[in-house]
């Protein structure tokens, strides 16, 4: 990064971010029961007929909702972000500068006039300022200041002022590890089995239908209890796919560590007892995998904490 980027990333200050941008919803007593049981506030300012909004939802009634966080266009019947080819410009060019990272960093707000039940929201957002090249504890970027203007017919009810830092990362990240399993209460039976090099299946009390993955219920007859069977260890390659891309050097397979983040299969493995499991086809080159080979039941350590089940080619694969 250069004095250059700086100069560029300047230029866009002042230029709109968001232009006629329109809440998706009213604003109305249910977001805001929400809000206030989410918050913890119980003030009666925000119930009954004359309910106000949580001066603090002000974003909220200009959010687009889960899968329309890009540029422009419509969001849905009504919403609509307004977001500018300006602001994307903005960020692709702090990528390109390698400040591929983001964090959000601070917001200041300011409420000029209560937003009640039934108010339509429009806003607009402008770039206010693009910060000189700073360096933080998380690396180094630009801070990007916008402001946007929330009004309800010609009337300003708010400002909301958000910060974000765009940076390049100071320390890569250690070489990568397998991601962790999300152990939650249905499945934390099927771990603790793994710790223990088992791997155990969740048998229904009710009806005797083995499953996997576990799940907090029978599928077959509705029933809440089960015990466990320990797989024999035995199975065969239902299917498989390869991967390609993109390369990801945690799942690089470890006997094959010369051939680093290259291809490699992941298996669904149907266990001599029936029920199926996503796993690693090891002993056998990812393009020798094939539909119908045999496996057997192996417990790899990949790390210090973390054993994960594998299967490995039963016959030889030239
Ligand atoms: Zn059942």
């Amino acid at each position: 990064m250069s004095d250059e980027w700086g100069v560029r990333l300047k230029a866009y200050e002042g230029r709109p971010a968001a232009v006629a941008g329109v809440g998706k919803d009213p604003v109305n007593a249910p977001m805001i029961r929400h809000w206030c049981e989410a918050m913890g506030d119980t003030s009666p300012a925000y119930e009954g007929p004359d309910a106000v909004a949580p001066p603090t939802m002000l974003q909220v009634w200009t959010m687009a909702g889960l899968g329309h966080t890009g540029q422009t266009g419509h969001t849905g019947e009504t919403g609509r972000t307004g977001r500018t080819e300006a602001y994307d410009e903005l960020l692709a060019l702090l990528d390109e500068a390698g400040c591929t990272s983001v964090v959000a960093t601070d917001c200041e707000q300011e409420y000029l006039r209560p937003l009640y039940p039934g108010d339509e929201v429009t806003f607009d957002a402008v770039i206010e300022s693009v910060s000189e090249r700073k360096t933080t504890k998380l690396g180094t970027g630009y801070f990007v200041t916008t402001r946007m203007d929330v009004r309800v017919g010609a009337e300003l009810a708010g400002t909301h002022r958000f910060r974000i830092l765009k940076y390049k990362p100071a320390h890569q990240k250690p070489k990568s590890r397998r991601p962790r399993p999300v152990v939650n209460r249905d499945n934390a039976g099927f771990w603790d089995g793994v710790a223990q090099h088992r791997l155990l299946i969740q048998r229904c009390t009710g009806c005797g239908t083995l499953r996997h993955p576990w799940l907090p219920g029978c599928n077959a007859c509705g029933c809440p209890d089960w015990d466990t069977v320990e797989a024999s260890g035995e199975g065969s390659v239902y299917s498989y796919v390869v991967m390609h891309h993109p390369p990801f050097p945690a799942f690089t397979p470890s006997d094959h560590a010369a051939d680093a983040a290259g291809p490699y299969a992941v298996g669904l493995i149907e266990l001599a007892e029936g029920v199926r499991i996503v796993s690693n086809v090891i002993g056998v080159p990812y393009d020798k995998v094939r539909i119908g080979m045999p496996v057997q039941l192996e417990f790899h350590s990949y790390d210090d904490e973390l054993v994960l089940p594998v299967f490995r080619a039963r016959e030889a694969v030239s």
